[in-house]
């Protein structure tokens, strides 16, 4: 039994990031498509406007609270997330622990190269991890029955989507009944970093919860999607008044 929270429409998972890693690895162990999805502030905006995006995040099977805008939103809900849970480090302790077990995993997304330099890194950094397949993440409506193909045939367990928001989660919930993978997890820029094409913000400036500030300080291009945040606490707010 799932114990969540409404973030503005938007269910979110009352889980702590040790019990987020034990969710993922059951249902990397067990048969049928399980979908895991990382929300932050913008992403629920998004979904508020998007109502095939809103349906999309609430059947998934997992949704973590990433982002420290949900957090607080949570606690200004009076209904607290236990803290914040990022796709990127529930990916990386996801793949540490698969590394021991042999599980296949594919790597779909990014621009050309990425996903195999990531695929190179992943390999020094955690021995005995199985990549069983790579894919960019640019291509044609007409190419996705040769991706699916080249997924299932990979024998992956686990996939990563990184296509971003809200591309991914629409993409992997489309196509989930053709996929034999066990859990397909929409997780967005994580090749990027895991190549070394973008970096994750220090880790003093993510315990300061101002990671946000750091991505727009570094790619001021994102400014006009991180209006969504004022706009986030805006609704919040009115959610607790009514
Ligand atoms: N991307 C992709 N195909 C597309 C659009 C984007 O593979 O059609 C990739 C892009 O190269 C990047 C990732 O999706 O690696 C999105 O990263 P971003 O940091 O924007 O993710 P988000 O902030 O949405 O999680």
């Amino acid at each position: 039994m799932r114990n969540t929270v409404d973030i503005l429409g938007v269910k979110v998972d009352k889980v702590t990031f040790a019990q987020a890693l034990d969710i993922a690895e059951g249902f990397v162990r067990t048969d049928g498509v399980s979908t895991i999805f990382t929300p932050n502030s913008e992403i629920v905006m998004c979904a508020r406007e998007d109502a095939e995006m809103m349906e999309v995040l609430n059947n998934a099977d997992l949704c973590t609270a990433d982002g420290i805008g949900i957090v607080y939103g949570s606690r200004i809900l009076k209904d607290a997330v236990p803290e914040r849970v990022a796709g990127f480090d529930l990916t990386c302790a996801l793949l540490e622990r698969l590394s021991k077990t042999g599980d296949g995993i594919f790597l779909f997304g990014a621009k050309p190269g990425v996903a195999d330099t990531a695929k190179a890194n992943l390999e020094k950094k955690y021995p005995g991890i199985n990549i069983v397949g790579t894919r960019n993440g640019y291509f044609k409506p007409e190419d996705e029955p040769e991706i699916i193909d080249e997924i299932n045939n990979s024998g992956a367990k686990l996939l990563l989507v990184c296509l971003g928001a809200p591309k991914q989660e629409k993409w992997i919930t489309a196509h989930k009944p053709e996929l034999s993978t066990n859990l397909c997890m929409g997780v967005g820029g994580t090749l990027d970093v895991l190549a070394g094409v973008a970096k994750r913000a220090p880790k003093w400036i993510i315990r300061l919860n101002l990671e946000w500030a750091y991505r727009i300080l570094k790619n001021p291009s994102r400014f006009g999607r991180f209006m969504a945040l004022p706009r986030f606490v805006v609704e919040i707010f009115k959610a607790k008044k009514g």
